[in-house]
């Protein structure tokens, strides 16, 4: 009896628990929302775009970029980051004072719609770049904040997705580029090899990160509403990431903010509104991972929107309840934590020790057991050595060939990180 009431229990757990989360909307692939053209109304012309009430069409987005760079020359420019496999373009505006003298203001990223068919922020970056722009001089915050920081904003990370059926409707977009790749799941992992070469879209926005010192970044997703901060590629129980605790601090302000202006948002995945993204659903080759692990940089994923390609009617309602949390998730550059080494993996796995480490010529692994190969890759994933331990223990591996760096060092779905000096 006590057995079967414990499966009763578990079964009733079970439903419970698939009734409070929901699926990661990034982890499948997306499914049309059904919206009619009464749904999505495009502006196509620059002056249809006041209300803030429709999409822009693909020549109406470039006649926006631009004109901003014109109105505003001593504030603004426009950055060309790349161009997509059907060769339309990948751009920024970047927002920084002419008399910008102070080396040290740190530099800031918003990207958005990496997925093509998650439009919501696309407008909602437009609308902040517009009013950022417009307030500088006479809102107090907005002219802060700009003289303090420099700030870019990327509106639309693929637009092959977006502009899908043609350059005039957003009817049609969808998750990938125009190879039919998911650019969330194409970037060099930290912890895995890649699996397809990295496509034009995101080969062009890791040369604008390493032209840059981003600090704070955030990539706009819609599918959900939810803060989603590193790692994507862990549980919090297998890696937490450095900065959790700040995370966490930065998020529930992002979402009491929002939710002062509506309390219905941020509700439909997690009560707090934020999750770590592995313990939502563990995904690789994210933009996010990427960015915090090889460019220090400290960046978030924000799910805006449970519907990807929002009623364009609603979008107004949208930018009240999130205006204010998209401008002071930029002053956070403002507040970062203290001391925080990003590119942190543990150096000791759970399961096997390795030391020296840092090493010069070997290491030594133990325990290890027979049955299970030791692997070294490099960052990107390569493989550099397979090792197969004997019964003689401990087990040492000559890394004397290899350069300086870091490696990773694999033993049955466990990883250590190994550095090589000299
Ligand atoms: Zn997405």
């Amino acid at each position: 009896m006590k057995k079967i009431l414990s499966i009763f229990i578990l079964l009733h757990l079970a439903v419970f628990a698939s009734a409070q989360l929901k699926p990661r909307p990034d982890a499948f692939p997306s499914v049309p929302e059904n919206l009619d053209s009464k749904a999505v109304t495009m502006a196509t012309t620059i002056d249809e775009m006041a209300s803030w009430d429709r999409y822009p069409t693909y020549p109406v987005y470039l006649e926006m970029m631009q004109r901003w760079a014109t109105e505003f020359p001593t504030l603004c420019h426009v950055d060309t980051i790349g161009t997509s496999v059907q060769g339309r373009l990948i751009l920024s505006i970047y927002i920084q004072t002419q008399t910008d003298d102070d080396l040290y203001r740190p530099e800031f990223f918003y990207s958005s719609t990496i997925h093509g068919d998650e439009v919501t922020g696309y407008v909602m970056m437009l609308r902040l770049i517009d009013t950022l722009l417009h307030g500088y001089g006479s809102n107090p915050q907005y002219t802060s904040l700009i003289n303090r920081t420099r700030i870019s904003i990327n509106p639309l990370a693929n637009p092959d997705g977006t502009y899908r059926q043609n350059n005039n409707t957003v009817l049609g977009a969808v998750r990938y580029n125009a190879h039919n790749i998911d650019l969330n799941r194409n970037y060099p992992d930290p912890f895995l090899p890649a699996k397809s070469a990295v496509e034009p879209e995101n080969d062009s926005m890791i040369a604008y990160f390493n032209a840059h010192h981003f600090r704070l970044s955030a990539n706009l997703h819609g599918g959900a509403e939810v803060m989603n901060y590193p790692w994507d590629c862990f549980t919090s129980q297998q890696n937490s990431h450095p900065a959790a605790d700040w995370w966490k601090e930065v998020c529930t302000r992002f979402v009491d903010t929002s939710r002062h202006y509506n309390a219905n948002h941020f509700v439909d995945t997690y009560s707090s509104g934020y999750t770590a993204g592995g313990d939502w659903y563990v995904i690789h080759g994210g933009r996010q991972d990427y960015v915090n692990y090889y460019h220090n940089c400290l960046e978030l994923t924000m799910e805006i929107s449970s519907q990807k390609t929002l009623s364009s009617n609603r979008l107004p309602s949208y930018w009240e309840f999130l205006q204010h949390s998209l401008v002071n998730y930029i002053e956070e550059i403002h507040s970062l934590p203290d001391n925080l080494s990003i590119s942190q993996h543990p150096s000791q796995s759970s399961s096997f020790s390795v030391y020296p480490n840092p090493a010069i010529d070997c290491i030594t692994v133990g325990p290890t057991s027979q049955n299970t190969p030791l692997e070294l890759r490099d960052i990107n994933g390569r493989t550099l050595q397979v090792v197969k331990p004997t019964n003689k223990q401990p087990t040492i591996l000559d890394i004397s060939h290899l350069p300086a760096g870091i490696y990773l060092l694999h033993c049955g779905g466990a990883t250590a990180k190994v550095v090589k000096v000299q």
